[in-house]
């Protein structure tokens, strides 16, 4: 049916009128409605999506999935969050912008981990998403329900967004490609901030062709964004040739750790030695500062996010608790119950790790000492690339675990981003895509990262290995 199909396929149908534009609306409608019970990858599904006849722009009538974070005028946006229950954003995001200008479909909200905190999607206010290759195991996170919802059809491709590895993570775990791009590629106004240095918006599409469509789309400089780069957007389907000849792949030794399971390993060497063949020249690289990556991030992060999460006040946003047993609570008692009721476990660890490393007579040792080491680990990356065109690791020491499995391990949990993580605080651009299944069937994914702004190289090879492979198109049987 044509909800399995990409978007650039369908594009392709539309032209040759070979379909028309409410027949994709309809075949997801009925996906959805057979699957969705199941997988539980939307918070909120609009049945009347609206197909604007007159757009004919690049994704005129293909309908996207957003994750709960990223701001729709008029739609509740509440990052899976009690405490922005009932918030509905009075503005588009500039991505939600140009999509619209583009002629795609909002067809509803994608399920996450509260504020993005999370590698599960267990720290949804609302459910547990489930992987649609097997229902008993997580769909990764925090974009979880973004990349649950492209696995099992229900969408033809999804916004998420990316602190540490929440888009290239949960898209190893089902089987989709998930992009991170360079830190200032993609404008932030409307994402609801976890992390303002180290957040970006990407997509979670089907293949790698529609991925560069829709970076084509999103990308690009925007005046509400400050940290936005003023630099022109190429049309990165050009880089989609097929051709890597000449092309130098590194591989970081430090990436292939103890506890990566021995299926990841194997499905990664296997790729390399698709990429070989194909002409890369394969080189092993040294990134010497790897092993500070997970550290360095959960003190950075939880820095950045207990600062973004004050405004959660009960005074400007969402839920607000301001009397109890009849009495009128004073302003502070009115902060204090609205956060103690709003945030969800996760958030609280978060914002009292980032409010100790931030505080007097702390700073210096924890957080001040974590971004000098995050210049580091940016220049044994910009060194790399002095020396390699791009570089491959896996994206996730392991394929999905189950429901439950970490949930009460949380350093267990923070490890399962190992590999995404150091692109974030490098700034680089990367990129997962499907390279196989464990013995139990469950998909593993492969990271390309590369130079800042160098999106076409991870296109370019990205898209190269893709051909030469036929994961992407292996769906999971949810009958
Ligand atoms: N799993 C990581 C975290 O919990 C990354 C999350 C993300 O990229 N939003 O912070």
């Amino acid at each position: 049916m044509f909800n399995t199909l990409t978007a650039h396929e369908l594009t392709e149908k539309l032209k040759s009128a070979e379909i028309s534009k409410g027949d994709i609306l309809t075949s997801l409608k009925k996906q959805i409605k057979k699957n969705e019970d199941k997988v539980k990858a939307f918070v909120d599904f609009k049945e009347s999506g609206i197909i604007d006849n007159n757009n004919s722009g690049c994704l005129s009538s293909i309908p996207v999935v957003v994750k709960d974070n990223i701001c729709v005028k008029g739609s509740l946006t509440t990052c899976a969050s009690r405490i922005l229950d009932g918030f509905k954003s009075p503005y588009d995001a500039t991505v939600i912008k140009k999509l619209k200008a583009s002629g795609a479909i909002i067809l509803g909200r994608a399920n996450m981990d509260e504020f993005a905190f999370g590698s599960s999607c267990e720290n949804s206010a609302y459910f547990v998403t489930r992987n649609p290759w097997d229902l008993t195991r997580v769909p990764g996170g925090s974009s979880g329900g973004s990349a649950a919802a492209v696995a099992s059809d229900e969408t033809i491709f999804a916004l998420g967004s990316d602190t540490g590895g929440s888009i290239r993570q949960p898209a190893s775990f089902c089987s989709v490609v998930g992009l991170k791009p360079t830190y200032g590629r993609v404008s932030r106004y409307g994402l609801v901030a976890f992390a303002s240095s180290l957040d970006q918006i990407g997509p979670l599409t089907k293949d790698v062709t529609d991925s560069a469509i829709l970076l084509n789309v999103i990308a690009g400089y925007d005046e509400m964004d400050s940290t936005s780069l003023y630099v022109d957007v190429p049309d990165y389907t050009k880089s989609l040739t097929g051709d890597i000849k000449g092309i130098t792949i590194g591989i970081p030794k430090e990436y292939f750790i103890e506890g990566i399971s021995q299926d990841v390993k194997k499905a990664t060497n296997e790729a390399i030695e698709v990429l070989r063949k194909k002409g890369a020249k394969i080189k092993e690289i040294s990134l010497p500062h790897t092993e500070y990556a997970v550290s360095v991030y959960y003190i950075i992060a939880t820095a950045e996010a207990s600062s973004n999460l004050a405004r959660f006040d009960g005074v400007k946003y969402g839920l607000r608790i301001s009397q109890e047993d009849n009495k009128k609570l004073s302003l502070k008692e009115t902060y204090f119950k609205t956060r103690g009721a709003g945030f969800g476990s996760e958030a609280k660890r978060r914002i009292i790790l980032g409010t100790y490393v931030l505080s007097h007579g702390y700073y210096d040792a924890y957080y001040l000492r974590a971004q000098k080491v995050r210049t580091l680990i940016k220049k044994d990356f910009l060194d790399a690339f002095k020396e390699v065109d791009c570089i491959v690791t896996p994206t996730s020491p392991t394929a999905a675990f189950k429901i439950g499995e970490k949930i009460k391990d949380p350093l267990s949990m923070y490890l399962s981003d190992i590999f995404t993580i150091s692109a974030n605080l490098a700034g680089i651009p990367a990129i997962s895509v499907p390279c196989g299944f464990t013995k139990d069937k469950l998909p593993i994914g492969l990271q390309f990262l590369s130079n800042i702004l160098d999106e076409e190289t991870l296109f370019r090879t990205a898209f190269s290995y893709e051909q030469s492979t036929d994961w992407h198109n292996i769906k999971p049987n949810l009958e």
